[in-house]
């Protein structure tokens, strides 16, 4: 696909030519679990990786190849792989890079699933998270020693909206040795590109905006293809002869595509994380209106941000799109097009008001859930950050008094409206 396109032209075009068998315009889901080698020296060259082709759907898959290379193209990366949902997307960003012992330095203002994943449950492989205030550089080059592997934030971070500066935090993992990891989830490749700001990694949770209607789960890593895997010896799953695949070296081998071949052959060999091809068909289906979705959230957010922090009922509003966010400064650098549609308010009246609140809106669903058409709302501190202290709550942004909201893209009056009714009910 040319480079030249621009993003519109893209997301409808890149990954998908016509079907080759058929000419099926569209892409087709290929239902299948195993595709048929030509010959037995075919089936050695793509078991060496000498030949790129379709072996088994758990590595490869052509529907989901289509989507990978979509976001590659959206995002500016080299290669990219699909993956069952975005937590899974994580654990294999992680995969190449971790070993026993080995730490990773994360922001504190993640996706709650995420805090509770990279605070525990990656344990079990001897891997270790500290969380970080990002918006601190000096706290982050204090947390990193010789065994960290990489830094890991969200680009507009959950659950407040807030702007990650990509830019600088990239120049701490650069001096560190270690790849920046950018969760773009909250953003889309249409809002922000972590890669132009010098991350190394990105990943999704394509069950949000990438798919946009709450219909799909799954994950995208998209690799920059710019790391150096070899420059330090911190990573021999990359650059030493990877046992786990009779000895060849990933990066000297393949240069630019040694992690995303590394995540295939052996990543989603052996971990088993894959996209499933109907899920992939969704996701494309979703993409081709990305820009147009992701420019209404946009706007709508920005209406009903505006009208929020005006409303007497309300303490304060986060979005970094009000010029009173501490993060405004940030929007036209990071993501010069908007500042997404995800954001929390402070309700008078704390917990109980919120929960109130909650219970009160109508057009809002009421769901642990974001980016989808639909306009969507959650207590953070009694749902997805429930497992959460309150220091930790308060500390990821999830104080008991704030409730978050995705702004969908219906008419922003009737959003507003709801809201209204709602605040009032709440107050009573
Ligand atoms: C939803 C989400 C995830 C996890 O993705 P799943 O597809 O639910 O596994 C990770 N990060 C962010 C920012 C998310 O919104």
């Amino acid at each position: 696909m040319a480079e030249s396109y621009h993003f519109d032209t893209l997301q409808i075009h890149a990954g998908a030519e016509p079907d080759p068998a058929t000419g099926a315009r569209q892409v087709p889901i290929y239902q299948t679990t195993a595709f048929v080698f030509k010959d037995a020296a075919h089936a050695a060259r793509l078991f060496n990786l000498e030949e790129v082709g379709y072996i088994y759907s758990r590595l490869t898959n052509p529907t989901v190849a289509a989507l990978a290379a979509r976001v590659a193209a959206l995002e500016g990366g080299a290669g990219a792989i699909g993956c069952s949902s975005g937590h899974a997307a994580q654990i294999m960003a992680l995969f190449p890079l971790m070993g026993p012992g080995r730490n990773i330095v994360v922001s504190t203002r993640l996706y709650g699933g995420t805090i509770t994943q990279f605070g525990q449950s990656i344990r079990r492989f001897g891997w270790s998270a500290r969380f970080v205030d990002f918006d601190d550089l000096a706290a982050i080059e204090a947390a990193i020693d010789d065994d960290t592997r990489a830094l890991f934030c969200e680009s507009i971070a959950n659950p407040g909206g807030y702007i990650s500066d990509l830019d600088a935090l990239a120049k701490v993992a650069d001096k560190a040795g270690v790849p920046l990891i950018v969760d773009n989830t909250s953003a889309s490749p249409y809002l922000c590109r972590p890669i132009d700001h010098g991350a190394t990694l990105v990943v999704h949770s394509a069950t949000k905006y990438l798919t946009g209607n709450g219909t799909v789960t799954g994950g995208i890593v998209v690799d920059s293809g710019r790391f150096d895997w070899s420059a330090s010896g911190k990573f021999p799953s990359l650059s030493e002869p990877e046992p786990a695949y009779h000895g060849l070296k990933f990066h000297a081998a393949l240069g630019p595509m040694a992690f995303t071949f590394h995540s295939i052959a052996v990543g989603l060999r052996d971990l088993g994380m894959t996209m499933n091809p109907q899920g992939a068909h969704y996701t494309l289906m979703g993409i081709e209106t990305l820009s147009l979705r992701m420019a209404r959230h946009v706007e709508n957010a920005r209406k009903v941000a505006e009208w929020l922090e005006k409303d007497p009922r309300v303490d304060f509003v986060t979005y970094a799109g009000l010029p009173s966010s501490p993060y405004h400064d940030r929007v036209a650098r990071i993501c010069p097009r908007g500042a997404g549609a995800l954001f929390t308010f402070a309700v008078k009246g704390g917990y109980d008001a919120c929960v109130r609140l909650v219970d009160n809106l109508k057009l809002f669903s009421h769901v642990a859930n974001l980016g989808d058409t639909r306009s969507l709302v959650i207590h953070s501190a009694s749902t997805t950050h429930r497992q959460l202290s309150e220091a930790q709550q308060v500390a990821a942004g999830a104080a008991p008094n704030l409730v978050r909201v995705s702004i969908g893209i219906e008419d922003a009056r009737d959003i507003i409206a709801d809201l209204d009714q709602a605040l009032a009910a709440a107050q009573a």
